[in-house]
């Protein structure tokens, strides 16, 4: 019998980074960094809803931890403490062994501490609350696009939409995209990196976690502003991946805004990280996002984006 206490310490308590009391106390202890503010985030990865109950557990611990360190890219923070609130339905010591291995491959790659959480029984539930820092003031937004800016994203769009349609068998694609599409389904890549560099640069940022037109539409919002976005312009694996670039969740790429001056500062970006960059439409009067190009002029927007309780 394993009890909860020695699950947690075999499978959940490392070594930290920079956390003055992790995980074995009531709560822990962190200190904050000197002239920097505390970004905090939550993403739930729920069974059947997120992933399919027999995912590897590696990929599962890979993307909960992922998808929250993505938030942080998008807010140019930068990751450093997270707590696990998990409902296991048994104990299995290879599922939790694989899981754990997946959950801190992402955490150590981007140095981010376990500090605690809770563990009960339960139908399969992964609640990560991630926190990080970002110099007072510094934080990109979904606030803050201006009438004329241009819009820019990471990447490659609609590879993980890809992949789930791939899984599901409704989809059949070559052996080198098919695996591109798994892959990016299964492990996304935050871009900390890119969201740090463009704290200077960005009006306004977001990560590409339920479609495109979705997460431009939030920034629309937010900023009060309308886009206009060039279909031709999108950067894709193959042609057919355009609709599920634009509506396809789960990307995990960066969907920001920044004044036309900045364009070579975003090549040079692009080059130095490592991360293609495109521009793929602007920021105009309104309050809507539009996609112009020959296929997809009327694309019904409505039905854009997944949303849970739609
Ligand atoms: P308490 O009863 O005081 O709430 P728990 O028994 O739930 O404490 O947890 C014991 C310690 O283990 C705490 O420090 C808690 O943060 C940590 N912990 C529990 N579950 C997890 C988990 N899944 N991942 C990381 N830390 C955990
Ligand atoms: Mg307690």
């Amino acid at each position: 019998m394993t009890s909860e206490f020695s699950l947690i310490s075999q499978y959940f308590q490392r070594p930290t980074q920079h956390t003055d009391v992790g995980v074995g106390d009531d709560g822990a202890l962190l200190t904050v960094s000197e002239g920097c503010q505390l970004v905090v985030s939550a993403d739930m990865s729920v069974v059947n809803t997120h992933f399919f109950p027999d995912a590897k557990p590696y990929d599962i611990g890979w993307k909960s931890m992922a998808v929250n360190v993505s938030d942080m890219a998008a807010m140019g923070a930068t990751p450093k403490w997270a707590t696990l609130a998990i409902a296991l339905p048994e104990v299995n010591a290879d599922w939790l062994a694989g899981f754990s291995e997946g959950l801190f491959a992402c955490a150590d790659a981007f140095h981010v501490d376990l500090i605690g959480g809770d563990t009960t029984r339960g139908s399969l539930n992964i609640g990560i609350q991630i926190m990080g820092e970002v110099p007072t003031g510094q934080a990109l937004t979904r606030a803050g696009a201006q009438e004329g800016d241009d819009v820019w994203v990471s990447g490659e769009l609609g590879k993980a939409a890809m992949g789930l349609v791939v899984l599901q068998g409704d989809l059949l694609l070559e052996a080198p995209e098919r695996t591109a599409c798994l892959q990016a389904l299964h492990h996304p890549e935050p871009r900390v990196d890119l969201g740090i560099a463009l704290r200077d640069i960005a009006t306004s940022c977001i990560d590409i976690s339920d479609g495109l037109v979705a997460d431009l539409t939030h920034i629309a919002k937010a900023s009060n502003v309308g886009a206009e976005i060039q279909s031709d312009a999108l950067p894709l694996l193959v042609k057919e991946s355009a609709q599920y670039a634009l509506s396809g969740g789960e990307d995990y790429e960066l969907c920001f805004t920044a004044p036309a001056n900045a364009r070579e500062q975003i090549n040079a970006l692009a080059k130095t990280l490592n991360i293609p960059l495109s521009k793929i439409g602007h920021i105009i009067a309104g309050d809507s996002v539009k996609v112009l190009g020959s296929t997809f002029e009327t694309m019904p927007l409505q039905q854009t984006g997944y949303d849970h309780f739609a």
